[in-house]
């Protein structure tokens, strides 16, 4: 199978990458316009396979996405391609809007006039999965429910709002013109080579430069945490397996309140740090509580039941076995996440290098 995957060299999007090429036999084209989050660095162990390609290309270039569905000709798309930061859309929505919502159309678009074309065998089995997140769902106001496929969306943030119009418009497009989709939303993830302004590789990294470690207002939020590489099986699975027009939720198990996650990616580095920075006895003695971000969620959770029930996928790692070896991925992959603090990853394109 050829798969166009939209957002390949983004945290998620380069972890479905690695797998497809690493564990499966099919063949894989990236596209993806390198925003600040895209990064090729995080593909360098698949970069040298036959079966891997990658075209920078950003989604709303219509005649850009022809073309590539054109010389291409993919069996399925998986599109994870986004602006994903909520703190950032909040600071400045406008390229939310542009990539989210007005870069799906223009996929979709694509996509169905390549579909339209198909032929037999080829047309009634092409995909397009759509990649989305449990924002859309909006707040759980710590009560004990869980977001379950039929929840009504209720988005609080620019993020989850561009986000959940995009999930309109995908099942909109399998709805009217019959263009064979599938929908999952997932929790937060985390793992390797997660981009440092997010929560988990931020408290590592501050720590490890002995700086404060920023938690937002009374760090009560509850997030459902997944490992990212059992996201990526997850998502081959629905690629491959899932029932068109079908949305699959997908989630970990592993509600955390964000205070406890960082006092449990501290307590991994007083283990594993003999040498502290200077003046830190504890990591959580750096912990450090800052103004809530606006319209903050309380609580978010997942009830995965339908994809483990129907696609037989269950997690493989727990939260304590994920963020260790995430700890521990940082501590031994510094010259990554050091290209991305210093702007090298990016070279000149973002004006970044130092
Ligand atoms: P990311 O920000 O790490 O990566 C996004 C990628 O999209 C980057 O490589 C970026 O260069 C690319 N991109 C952005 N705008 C583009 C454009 N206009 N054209 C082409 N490429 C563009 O995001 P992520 O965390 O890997 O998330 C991937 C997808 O999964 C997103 O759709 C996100 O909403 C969804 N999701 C994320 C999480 C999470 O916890 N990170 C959870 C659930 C769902």
């Amino acid at each position: 199978m050829k798969i166009l995957v939209t957002g390949g060299a983004g945290f998620i999007g380069s972890a479905v990458v690695r797998h497809i090429i690493n564990h499966t036999d099919d063949s894989v084209l990236v596209v993806d316009s390198l925003t600040y989050a895209g990064n090729l660095e995080s593909l360098a162990t698949v970069a040298d396979n036959a079966r891997y390609q990658f075209a920078q290309v950003d989604i709303c270039d219509r005649p850009a996405l022809d073309a590539l569905f054109a010389d291409y000709q993919p069996d399925a798309v998986m599109h994870l391609a986004a602006e994903s930061h909520v703190d950032r859309s909040i600071d400045g929505p406008a390229a939310f809007i542009e990539t989210n919502i007005i870069g799906t159309y223009s996929l979709l678009e694509a996509a169905r006039h390549y579909w339209n074309a198909l032929e037999g065998g080829r047309k009634a089995a092409f995909r397009l999965h759509h990649i989305s997140t449990d924002e859309v769902y909006g707040d759980l106001h710590g009560t004990d429910d869980l977001f379950t496929e039929t929840t009504p969306y209720a988005p609080s943030s620019p993020y989850s709002a561009s986000k959940a119009s995009s999930d309109h418009l995908v099942r909109a497009w399998q709805r009217t013109y019959g263009l064979p989709t599938l929908v999952t939303n997932c929790s937060n993830n985390y793992g390797p080579y997660h981009f440092p302004e997010k929560l988990i590789p931020l408290i590592i990294l501050n720590a490890l430069a002995g700086k404060p470690l920023p938690v937002y207002g009374n760090g009560q939020q509850i997030r459902d945490w997944l490992y990212v590489e059992d996201h990526a099986r997850a998502l081959y699975k629905v690629v491959t397996e899932g029932e068109i027009g079908e949305t699959y939720n997908i989630g970990g198990h592993n509600e955390r309140k964000n205070i406890d996650v960082v006092k449990t990616i501290c307590g991994i580095l007083d283990e594993l740090i003999a040498e502290k920075p200077a003046g830190v006895t504890h990591f959580a003695d750096l912990i450090t509580y800052v103004t809530d971000r606006p319209g903050h969620d309380m609580r978010y959770a997942i009830d995965a039941g339908k994809i483990e029930r129907t696609l037989g996928w269950t997690p493989e790692e727990t939260f304590e076995s994920g963020i260790l070896k995430t700890v521990q991925w940082y501590l031994t992959n510094k010259e990554w996440w050091q290209r991305v603090q210093n702007g090298a990853y990016a070279g000149e394109r973002l004006g970044l290098q130092k």
